[in-house]
């Protein structure tokens, strides 16, 4: 694995206010029911490979590159893009229903970086996956040892709920259970402490930020685009254009291997790299320190 510490975050202590955020289409819930589930309802916990020679995939920042994330009124940094002019973006996928085996064969082959933000009832298939996606057909097949082929292949695995509950509904207590019982569960099958969480629907307010800290996270990670079945990006912000830092948002969906080859082909296309997001966080806040 490789550094998964921004170092002590002390940082952010900031005042503005902290409005849930309304993103477009966090991750919708309910819905057509799952095509299929075999494997073992869980495992044990597996130490963490040392990760591979050639380091980490996606490319790092450049010294002084990155500029510093500024707190933004709370305990926690609330982060949407990274502060960088240079042309790279940053992939992350959120829940895990879908498991499909070759996108870990494309992820390790290619080297391709991402952040995975998982959530338990996904990943177990405890319920139904998002309709959005269509059928899958690898819905909760390798439940969590497939985050771990994952993990091996340099995919950090983050915090994103037990049950993807909208956490503006819920007081304090119920938003520190559905964060830290994530981070236990992760912790326990992955053997790595999330530092990073991903609220659903990018929905939060005051309480979730201090119980994500309480659970020892270390910043909120929103996003700047999502993409849709097809590879389709659909931008939260006017111009419609990938910007410097952007932060875009996928599914474990089925077709995620097609789309995740057309979404990366148009990516390069416009001129811009895959960045490992880790080492551009790390920079990011430790420049704020
Ligand atoms: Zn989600």
């Amino acid at each position: 694995m490789i550094g998964r510490r921004f170092g002590g975050t002390r940082l952010m202590r900031v005042s503005a206010g902290i409005v849930a955020a309304a993103l477009v289409s966090g991750c919708a819930a309910g819905g057509t029911s799952p095509a299929s589930s075999a494997a073992p309802a869980s495992s044990p916990p597996v130490p963490v490979k040392p990760q591979q020679k050639a380091g980490p995939p996606g490319v790092l920042p450049r010294p002084g590159e990155v500029k510093a994330i500024t707190p933004a009124g709370s305990v926690l940094p609330v982060i949407s893009s990274i502060p960088t002019t240079r042309k790279v973006v940053f992939l992350t996928i959120d829940d895990g229903w879908e498991q499909d085996p070759g996108f870990v064969r494309q992820v390790r082959e290619q080297r391709i970086p991402i952040t995975a933000f998982v959530m338990r009832d996904a990943v177990e298939a405890l319920g139904a996956p998002d309709p959005a996606g269509g059928v899958g057909k690898y819905v909760g097949r390798g439940k969590w040892s497939y985050f771990r082929q994952l993990r091996d292949a340099g995919v950090p695995i983050e915090n994103h709920t037990l049950t993807h509950p909208d956490l503006r509904t819920l007081g304090y207590d119920a938003q520190k259970a559905e964060i830290c019982g994530s981070s236990k569960l992760i912790r326990e099958h992955i053997g790595t402490r999330p530092t990073l969480f991903r609220p659903p629907f990018g929905n939060y307010g005051a309480g979730t930020l201090r119980a994500a800290k309480a659970c020892g996270v270390e910043a909120l990670l929103l996003w700047t685009a999502t993409v849709q079945p097809g590879g389709k990006i659909a931008y939260q912000v006017p111009d419609k254009r990938l910007r410097p830092g952007d932060i875009l948002l996928l599914h474990f969906r089925p077709n995620l291997a097609r789309d995740f080859r057309i979404l990366v082909d148009k990516i390069r296309r416009r001129g811009y790299e895959l960045g490992n997001l880790d080492a551009y966080l790390k920079a990011a806040l430790r420049r704020a320190k």
